[in-house]
Protein backbone atom coordinates (compact mmCIF):
# COMPACT_ATOMS: atom_id res chain seq x y z
CA UNK A 1 0.00 0.00 0.00
CA UNK A 2 1.36 3.17 -1.00
CA UNK A 3 -0.96 6.39 0.50
CA UNK A 4 -1.66 8.03 3.02
CA UNK A 5 -3.83 7.77 5.50
CA UNK A 6 -4.39 9.52 9.06
CA UNK A 7 -5.63 7.58 12.35
CA UNK A 8 -7.51 9.14 14.69
CA UNK A 9 -8.49 8.11 18.47
CA UNK A 10 -8.67 9.95 22.37
CA UNK A 11 -5.36 11.52 22.98
CA UNK A 12 -5.64 9.20 26.61
CA UNK A 13 -7.55 5.83 26.61
CA UNK A 14 -7.57 3.94 30.60
CA UNK A 15 -8.30 0.32 30.24
CA UNK A 16 -8.96 -2.48 32.74
CA UNK A 17 -10.60 -3.70 35.87
CA UNK A 18 -10.87 -0.19 38.44
CA UNK A 19 -9.35 2.19 35.61
CA UNK A 20 -13.09 4.25 36.81
CA UNK A 21 -11.26 5.15 40.16
CA UNK A 22 -9.05 7.32 38.24
CA UNK A 23 -11.81 9.52 36.48
CA UNK A 24 -11.81 12.25 39.22
CA UNK A 25 -8.20 13.10 39.18
CA UNK A 26 -8.08 13.03 35.40
CA UNK A 27 -11.31 15.65 35.34
CA UNK A 28 -9.50 18.01 38.07
CA UNK A 29 -6.28 17.35 35.47
CA UNK A 30 -8.51 18.63 32.90
CA UNK A 31 -9.47 21.27 34.63
CA UNK A 32 -12.92 20.14 34.61
CA UNK A 33 -14.67 22.69 37.82
CA UNK A 34 -18.38 21.38 36.89
CA UNK A 35 -19.24 18.47 35.24
CA UNK A 36 -22.33 17.64 33.14
CA UNK A 37 -22.94 13.67 33.56
CA UNK A 38 -24.83 12.42 30.88
CA UNK A 39 -26.56 9.21 31.70
CA UNK A 40 -29.60 6.63 31.60
CA UNK A 41 -31.94 6.86 34.60
CA UNK A 42 -31.59 3.43 35.13
CA UNK A 43 -27.87 3.07 35.13
CA UNK A 44 -27.87 5.73 37.56
CA UNK A 45 -30.06 4.21 40.50
CA UNK A 46 -27.69 1.29 40.42
CA UNK A 47 -26.14 0.63 43.94
CA UNK A 48 -22.31 1.18 43.53
CA UNK A 49 -22.91 0.86 39.53
CA UNK A 50 -21.00 2.81 36.75
CA UNK A 51 -22.57 6.28 37.63
CA UNK A 52 -22.60 5.95 41.32
CA UNK A 53 -18.55 5.25 40.84
CA UNK A 54 -18.23 8.13 38.80
CA UNK A 55 -19.42 10.36 40.99
CA UNK A 56 -17.77 8.84 44.03
CA UNK A 57 -14.31 9.42 42.05
CA UNK A 58 -15.16 13.12 41.25
CA UNK A 59 -16.40 13.69 44.71
CA UNK A 60 -13.18 12.65 46.26
CA UNK A 61 -11.18 14.62 43.44
CA UNK A 62 -13.39 17.70 44.91
CA UNK A 63 -14.81 18.26 41.31
CA UNK A 64 -18.71 19.32 41.22
CA UNK A 65 -20.78 17.66 39.19
CA UNK A 66 -24.80 17.57 37.87
CA UNK A 67 -26.38 14.45 36.80
CA UNK A 68 -28.26 14.38 33.44
CA UNK A 69 -30.41 11.16 33.50
CA UNK A 70 -32.67 11.82 29.85
CA UNK A 71 -30.81 9.92 27.38
CA UNK A 72 -32.96 7.79 26.05
CA UNK A 73 -32.33 4.94 23.75
CA UNK A 74 -31.25 6.08 19.99
CA UNK A 75 -30.69 9.54 21.60
CA UNK A 76 -33.40 11.89 20.29
CA UNK A 77 -32.83 15.64 19.48
CA UNK A 78 -35.63 16.43 22.74
CA UNK A 79 -32.66 14.77 24.66
CA UNK A 80 -29.77 16.60 23.56
CA UNK A 81 -31.75 19.58 24.33
CA UNK A 82 -33.07 18.94 27.38
CA UNK A 83 -29.09 18.47 28.62
CA UNK A 84 -27.88 21.43 27.07
CA UNK A 85 -30.36 23.27 29.06
CA UNK A 86 -29.38 21.78 32.35
CA UNK A 87 -25.90 22.29 31.30
CA UNK A 88 -26.58 26.22 31.09
CA UNK A 89 -28.82 26.13 34.28
CA UNK A 90 -25.89 24.32 36.11
CA UNK A 91 -23.14 26.60 35.39
CA UNK A 92 -21.20 23.12 34.04
CA UNK A 93 -17.99 23.64 31.92
CA UNK A 94 -17.66 20.66 30.77
CA UNK A 95 -19.00 16.80 30.23
CA UNK A 96 -18.62 13.04 31.02
CA UNK A 97 -20.50 10.48 29.86
CA UNK A 98 -22.05 7.25 31.43
CA UNK A 99 -23.25 4.33 29.55
CA UNK A 100 -22.83 2.62 25.87
CA UNK A 101 -23.59 4.17 22.85
CA UNK A 102 -26.77 6.40 23.47
CA UNK A 103 -25.12 8.34 26.35
CA UNK A 104 -21.97 9.15 24.47
CA UNK A 105 -24.09 10.12 21.31
CA UNK A 106 -25.82 12.03 23.47
CA UNK A 107 -23.29 13.97 25.24
CA UNK A 108 -21.52 14.67 22.16
CA UNK A 109 -25.00 16.03 20.50
CA UNK A 110 -24.80 18.38 23.95
CA UNK A 111 -21.71 19.65 23.33
CA UNK A 112 -22.30 19.71 19.80
CA UNK A 113 -25.25 22.22 19.96
CA UNK A 114 -23.43 24.21 22.98
CA UNK A 115 -20.59 25.00 20.51
CA UNK A 116 -21.96 25.10 17.01
CA UNK A 117 -25.32 26.25 16.81
CA UNK A 118 -28.73 24.77 17.89
CA UNK A 119 -30.01 23.12 14.59
CA UNK A 120 -28.27 19.79 15.17
CA UNK A 121 -29.73 18.64 11.86
CA UNK A 122 -28.22 21.17 9.98
CA UNK A 123 -24.91 19.57 10.98
CA UNK A 124 -25.23 16.30 9.97
CA UNK A 125 -22.08 15.12 7.47
CA UNK A 126 -18.54 14.83 7.55
CA UNK A 127 -16.35 17.62 9.09
CA UNK A 128 -19.10 19.95 9.75
CA UNK A 129 -18.27 21.45 13.16
CA UNK A 130 -16.76 24.35 13.01
CA UNK A 131 -15.67 24.57 16.80
CA UNK A 132 -14.19 22.70 19.68
CA UNK A 133 -16.94 20.86 22.18
CA UNK A 134 -16.80 21.36 25.95
CA UNK A 135 -14.22 19.13 27.37
CA UNK A 136 -15.42 15.76 27.19
CA UNK A 137 -14.80 12.22 28.67
CA UNK A 138 -16.47 8.85 28.37
CA UNK A 139 -17.06 6.13 30.65
CA UNK A 140 -17.78 3.19 28.64
CA UNK A 141 -20.03 -0.01 29.96
CA UNK A 142 -21.16 -2.19 26.98
CA UNK A 143 -18.93 -3.77 24.34
CA UNK A 144 -19.96 -2.20 22.68
CA UNK A 145 -20.81 0.21 20.06
CA UNK A 146 -17.14 2.01 20.38
CA UNK A 147 -18.25 5.97 21.00
CA UNK A 148 -16.28 6.30 23.63
CA UNK A 149 -13.71 6.32 21.05
CA UNK A 150 -15.16 7.74 17.86
CA UNK A 151 -15.88 10.84 15.98
CA UNK A 152 -19.31 9.28 15.34
CA UNK A 153 -22.62 11.26 17.08
CA UNK A 154 -25.51 9.15 15.86
CA UNK A 155 -28.75 11.43 16.36
CA UNK A 156 -32.43 10.50 16.17
CA UNK A 157 -34.70 13.29 14.70
CA UNK A 158 -37.95 11.78 16.60
CA UNK A 159 -40.18 14.22 14.22
CA UNK A 160 -39.21 11.93 11.27
CA UNK A 161 -38.02 8.83 12.75
CA UNK A 162 -34.46 9.45 10.86
CA UNK A 163 -31.21 9.20 12.29
CA UNK A 164 -28.02 11.33 11.26
CA UNK A 165 -24.69 11.10 11.82
CA UNK A 166 -22.25 14.36 12.82
CA UNK A 167 -19.15 12.82 11.86
CA UNK A 168 -16.26 14.97 13.10
CA UNK A 169 -12.55 14.99 14.85
CA UNK A 170 -13.95 17.41 17.05
CA UNK A 171 -16.42 14.84 18.71
CA UNK A 172 -13.72 12.44 20.02
CA UNK A 173 -13.78 12.77 23.60
CA UNK A 174 -10.68 13.89 25.20
CA UNK A 175 -10.55 10.66 27.39
CA UNK A 176 -12.10 7.40 27.85
CA UNK A 177 -12.22 4.94 30.18
CA UNK A 178 -12.96 0.85 29.55
CA UNK A 179 -13.28 -0.46 32.78
CA UNK A 180 -14.56 -4.14 32.30
CA UNK A 181 -15.59 -4.14 35.82
CA UNK A 182 -18.56 -1.92 35.28
CA UNK A 183 -20.04 -4.43 32.66
CA UNK A 184 -20.44 -7.25 34.90
CA UNK A 185 -24.27 -7.25 35.58
CA UNK A 186 -24.79 -6.08 31.89
CA UNK A 187 -28.35 -8.16 31.16
CA UNK A 188 -27.38 -11.03 28.80
CA UNK A 189 -29.66 -9.95 25.61
CA UNK A 190 -27.37 -6.22 26.07
CA UNK A 191 -23.95 -7.79 26.28
CA UNK A 192 -25.40 -10.28 23.09
CA UNK A 193 -26.49 -7.45 20.93
CA UNK A 194 -23.60 -5.05 21.74
CA UNK A 195 -21.14 -8.24 21.61
CA UNK A 196 -22.88 -8.33 17.30
CA UNK A 197 -22.51 -4.65 16.93
CA UNK A 198 -18.73 -4.63 17.76
CA UNK A 199 -18.55 -8.14 15.22
CA UNK A 200 -19.69 -6.05 12.81
CA UNK A 201 -17.67 -3.05 13.31
CA UNK A 202 -14.74 -5.57 13.11
CA UNK A 203 -15.69 -7.26 9.48
CA UNK A 204 -16.97 -3.76 8.17
CA UNK A 205 -13.70 -1.82 7.94
CA UNK A 206 -11.53 -4.55 6.94
CA UNK A 207 -13.31 -4.71 4.13
CA UNK A 208 -13.88 -1.00 3.85
CA UNK A 209 -12.26 0.56 0.53
CA UNK A 210 -10.80 2.57 3.58
CA UNK A 211 -8.72 0.20 5.25
CA UNK A 212 -5.20 0.80 5.84
CA UNK A 213 -2.77 -1.89 7.77
CA UNK A 214 -3.31 -0.26 11.46
CA UNK A 215 -7.20 -0.97 10.87
CA UNK A 216 -6.61 -4.14 9.67
CA UNK A 217 -4.69 -5.69 12.20
CA UNK A 218 -7.34 -4.43 14.64
CA UNK A 219 -9.87 -5.81 12.69
CA UNK A 220 -8.15 -9.47 12.60
CA UNK A 221 -7.66 -9.09 16.41
CA UNK A 222 -11.07 -8.19 17.24
CA UNK A 223 -12.81 -10.94 14.71
CA UNK A 224 -10.58 -13.55 17.06
CA UNK A 225 -11.20 -12.42 20.42
CA UNK A 226 -14.91 -11.66 19.51
CA UNK A 227 -15.71 -15.40 18.64
CA UNK A 228 -14.40 -16.90 21.61
CA UNK A 229 -15.20 -14.27 24.25
CA UNK A 230 -19.03 -13.42 23.05
CA UNK A 231 -20.72 -16.43 23.81
CA UNK A 232 -18.77 -16.40 27.07
CA UNK A 233 -19.69 -13.29 28.09
CA UNK A 234 -23.22 -13.97 27.32
CA UNK A 235 -23.32 -17.25 29.46
CA UNK A 236 -21.45 -16.52 31.88
CA UNK A 237 -21.32 -12.10 32.19
CA UNK A 238 -19.46 -12.49 35.82
CA UNK A 239 -16.58 -13.77 33.57
CA UNK A 240 -13.94 -10.89 33.71
CA UNK A 241 -11.73 -12.79 31.11
CA UNK A 242 -14.45 -12.82 28.53
CA UNK A 243 -15.70 -9.50 29.61
CA UNK A 244 -11.92 -8.37 29.14
CA UNK A 245 -11.64 -9.56 26.06
CA UNK A 246 -14.90 -8.67 24.85
CA UNK A 247 -13.49 -4.72 25.80
CA UNK A 248 -10.15 -5.44 24.28
CA UNK A 249 -11.85 -6.23 20.39
CA UNK A 250 -14.44 -3.47 21.24
CA UNK A 251 -12.16 -1.14 21.22
CA UNK A 252 -10.39 -2.29 18.55
CA UNK A 253 -13.05 -2.77 16.66
CA UNK A 254 -13.77 1.22 17.65
CA UNK A 255 -10.22 2.26 16.52
CA UNK A 256 -10.82 0.38 12.90
CA UNK A 257 -13.57 1.90 12.18
CA UNK A 258 -12.80 5.27 13.24
CA UNK A 259 -10.50 5.49 10.55
CA UNK A 260 -11.79 3.25 7.95
CA UNK A 261 -15.09 3.38 8.07
CA UNK A 262 -18.35 1.10 8.32
CA UNK A 263 -20.48 -0.92 5.23
CA UNK A 264 -24.59 -1.87 4.28
CA UNK A 265 -24.93 -3.03 7.55
CA UNK A 266 -24.68 -0.18 9.60
CA UNK A 267 -26.22 2.28 6.68
CA UNK A 268 -29.50 -0.40 6.77
CA UNK A 269 -29.45 -0.46 10.45
CA UNK A 270 -29.66 3.43 10.87
CA UNK A 271 -33.00 3.51 9.28
CA UNK A 272 -34.28 0.71 10.76
CA UNK A 273 -33.19 1.89 14.48
CA UNK A 274 -34.43 4.83 13.14
CA UNK A 275 -37.50 3.76 11.85
CA UNK A 276 -38.54 2.13 14.58
CA UNK A 277 -36.17 2.79 17.39
CA UNK A 278 -34.81 -0.87 17.90
CA UNK A 279 -31.74 -1.21 19.92
CA UNK A 280 -28.81 -0.18 17.53
CA UNK A 281 -27.19 -4.00 18.15
CA UNK A 282 -30.12 -5.98 17.04
CA UNK A 283 -30.53 -4.17 14.15
CA UNK A 284 -26.62 -5.06 13.58
CA UNK A 285 -27.73 -8.99 14.43
CA UNK A 286 -30.75 -9.16 12.21
CA UNK A 287 -28.81 -7.54 9.27
CA UNK A 288 -25.87 -9.61 9.79
CA UNK A 289 -27.78 -12.79 9.82
CA UNK A 290 -30.00 -11.55 7.05
CA UNK A 291 -29.26 -13.00 3.82
ZN1 LIG B 1 -22.60 -0.09 15.30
Amino acid sequence: MNRQFDFLMPSVNFFGPGVIEKIGDRAKMLGMHKVLVVTQDNLAAIDNGPVKQTLASLEKAGVDYAVFTGVEPNPKIRNIKAGKKMYEDEGCDSIITVGGGSAHDCGKGIGIILTNGDDITKLAGIETLKNPLPPLMAVNTTAGTGSELTRHAVITNEKDHLKFVVVSWRNIPLVSFNDPMLMLDVPQSVTAATGCDAFVQAIEPYVSVDHNPITDSQCKEAIQLIQTALPEAVANGHNIEARTKMVEAEMLAGMAFNNANLGYVHAMAHQLGGQYDAPHGVCCALLLTTR
